[in-house]
C-alpha cells in the first residue's frame, strides 16, 4: 500500500497517510493529529514540481538572451 506525505497548512505537521490507489482517487481527505484540521496539502508532489520549472525556465531564458543576434528583427538588421 503506498504511503502519501501530507503537511498541515496551520501548524506545519507532516502526515504519512496510507492509502490504496483506489482510496486516493476517490478522494483522501486526512486530518491533522495535531490540530485535527482538515486543511492539510500532499508535499512531495509541489516541491518537486517546483523546482523542476524553476529550473527549466531559467535555463531556457538565459540560452534565448544569449542569442544577440537574430536577423530577423529590426535591430539586427
Ligand atoms: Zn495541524
Amino acid at each position: 500500500m503506498p504511503t502519501y506525505e501530507y503537511i498541515c497548512r496551520y501548524c506545519q505537521q507532516f502526515l504519512n497517510v496510507m492509502a490504496t490507489i483506489k482510496e486516493k482517487e476517490e478522494g483522501l481527505n486526512p486530518s491533522c493529529p495535531e490540530c485535527g484540521s482538515n486543511e492539510v496539502r500532499q508535499s512531495f508532489s509541489g516541491v518537486f514540481f517546483a523546482m523542476k520549472g524553476a529550473g527549466s525556465s531559467s535555463s531556457y531564458s538565459s540560452s534565448s538572451g544569449s542569442s544577440s543576434s537574430c536577423g530577423s528583427c529590426q535591430s539586427c538588421k
